[in-house]
């Protein structure tokens, strides 16, 4: 058949498709007045033109495109080659890469312990914020890399060979001599069968060589997140107790260590990541910090992951806000635009009060962390508190916050090709890992109990907005008796009302009034229903919205 005779074209076109959003890509992630003015209070205005550049580039059609398919493709676990001799290897779409080098070079790993201009930790958090709209499961080796730092300065032979290459700039993937890559990435392997909160109860066996600090492990993680990484901060028994690892995938002598993949979990969302579980049987390890002290030791890295998970849950709902509002200016129904229907404006406005107040207190948890690390000793003690507080809060607020911006795209929402449905599937992990809603509900208690300073720091932070909102007065006042009877049947209810005084301290102090009011007004006790839509008559929901939604909404 001649190839070149046009062929008479079948008539399926029944309709026009009209009154459905254009794609939203390109678009600038960065544009956000709450992370930039927050950015530049919390000491990392030399960043923003950074941020500004990333920004662009997560918006842009390609990065977005990249977040799809690193979740479409998913990574597939090669436990042999054809000749029956293991490999462990995980596979990745290029797009898992492509992602993994942007977020490697624009220093969302270990740069920051290297950069010594104050503002480099707060620099790095808002550039997650705004590279974590392309997908989030990249954001895992990328945030263990970066916490595995401090841990591993407890022991500072390792660090001195280590630390220079994961805090570099290079994303170079596969297996090889650690020493001799350009750039490492770290995983870390505390959850086994038997426990996960609760990791006293792990029973991989630390031996100890002859060798000092050198141990063979052997044992199984029943979650070890990125198994793909370079190396692996790891929690094993030793003779002394429960200790800390650091256990390398290629030994320095090029030779494999023991690190057998027995699968990858089949999980909810976050599906662009592997998470594993790895046997050790033989594995070479090396101390990190002292025998029986592993839980102090890698402490030092759920800190920062911790960081991670607010900074995750704030960077889904500003996404998710973003895809919502783009789609009800676009849409119309009942002869009006979505977004300029009263009822959608109260839903929008709702969430964007949400999100306004997660971004704040991410970058002001950033910037505690970022000078805690240079010796603040006041910030410390915020930062101990303040995180746990924001993490059991914030990524509570996911799930319903991700529901609820899907809602606005109707039925569209619901459907995979508008990538809400992925936002909304990775929003309850943010909860789960680095410890689970009860777990740091009662490590805030815990750190109330047994922290010198940290009750202090945190009602030193409220204080700064005494007098500015009555229902905040009174709601910190409150507060203070409720601590003296805090006990762990109501410990939700008190990490939930500290993380709701502390973000309306923020806005109080920094947002517009429109926004500060209108949290207060509901968050505090106020006139609110359950469900996001429902802010009282009379809120400020013009104000609300041009500033969450600039650009017209
Ligand atoms: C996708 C994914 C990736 C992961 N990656 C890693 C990884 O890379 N490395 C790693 O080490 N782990 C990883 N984990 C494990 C994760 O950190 C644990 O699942 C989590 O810490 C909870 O531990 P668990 O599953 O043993 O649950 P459990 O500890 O059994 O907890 C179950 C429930 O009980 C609650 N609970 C526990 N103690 C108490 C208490 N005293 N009072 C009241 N309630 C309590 C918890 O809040 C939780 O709701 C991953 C998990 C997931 C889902």
């Amino acid at each position: 058949m001649d190839s070149t005779v046009a062929l008479p074209q079948p008539q399926y076109a029944t309709h026009e498709v009209t009154n459905q959003a254009p794609p939203l890509a390109p678009y600038d992630a960065s544009d956000d007045p709450a992370l930039l003015e927050g950015l530049r209070r919390e000491g990392a205005e030399w960043a923003e033109e950074g941020i500004r550049r990333l920004g662009a580039r997560a918006g842009s059609a390609e990065a977005q495109e990249w977040g799809e398919l690193a979740n479409r493709h998913e990574p597939e676990l090669r436990t042999h080659d054809r000749y029956g001799n293991r490999v462990d290897e995980v596979d990745f779409h290029p797009s898992w890469h492509h992602l993994m080098r942007v977020a490697v070079a624009e220093g969302l790993a270990g740069a920051p312990w290297t950069d010594d201009r104050p503002g480099a930790h707060v620099a790095r958090t808002a550039g997650g914020l705004v590279w974590g709209h392309t997908e989030s499961g990249h954001g895992c080796p990328t945030s263990m890399t970066y916490a595995a730092v401090p841990a591993l300065r407890a022991q500072p032979e390792l660090a001195k060979v280590y630390e220079p290459l994961l805090t570099s700039r290079v994303y170079e993937p596969g297996l090889r001599v650690p020493a001799e890559k350009p750039g490492l990435l770290a995983g870390m392997g505390m959850t086994e069968k038997q426990g996960g909160s609760d990791v006293r109860t792990n029973t991989t066996a630390a031996t100890p060589t002859a060798e000092p600090g050198v141990y063979t492990l052997r044992g199984h993680k029943w979650f070890t997140s990125a198994p793909m990484c370079d190396v692996f901060l790891v929690l094993a028994q030793a003779p002394g107790g429960l200790s800390c690892f650091l256990v390398p995938r290629v030994l320095p002598d090029g030779s494999r260590n023991a690190f057998r993949i027995q699968r990858l979990k089949d999980k909810l969302g976050n599906r662009s990541n592997a998470s594993s579980e790895p046997e050790f049987d033989g594995t070479v390890a090396w101390l990190v910090g002292p025998e029986g002290r592993g839980v102090k030791t890698i402490i030092e890295m759920v800190n920062c992951t911790r960081l991670d998970c607010v900074m995750n849950s704030a960077t889904l709902m500003r996404k998710t806000l973003v895809e919502a509002g783009h789609h009800v200016r676009h849409r119309s129904a009942f002869g009006a635009r979505l977004v300029d229907q009263p009822l959608m404006r109260n839903v929008l406005a709702d969430l964007a009060l949400e999100s306004e107040a997660a971004t704040t207190l991410t970058l002001r948890l950033a910037g505690a962390a970022d000078r805690a690390v240079r010796g603040d000793e006041q910030e410390r003690a915020f930062r101990r508190i303040a995180t746990a507080v924001g993490k059991y809060w914030v990524t509570k607020r996911g799930p319903a916050f991700t529901a609820e911006a899907l809602e606005c795209l109707g039925g569209n929402g619901y459907v995979e090709d508008s990538g809400m449905p992925r936002h909304y599937r990775e929003a309850p992990l943010l909860s789960i890992w680095e410890g689970s809603g009860n777990v740091n509900a009662l490590d805030v208690l815990r750190a109330l109990a047994r922290e010198p300073g940290a009750a202090d720091a945190l009602f030193g932070e409220l204080a700064l907005a005494r007098g500015a909102h009555a229902r905040l007065d009174a709601t910190v006042t409150g507060l203070r008796s409720e601590l003296a009877e805090a006990d762990q049947v109501s410990a939700r209810r008190l990490v939930e009302r500290m993380a709701l005084a502390l973000q309306a301290s923020l806005l109080v102090r920094y947002a517009p009034a429109a926004v500060a009011d209108a949290f207060c007004a509901t968050r505090l006790g106020g006139d609110w229903g359950h469900a996001f839509g429902t802010l009282p008559a009379g809120t400020g929901l013009d104000a609300i919205l041009e500033r969450a939604l600039p650009g017209g909404n």
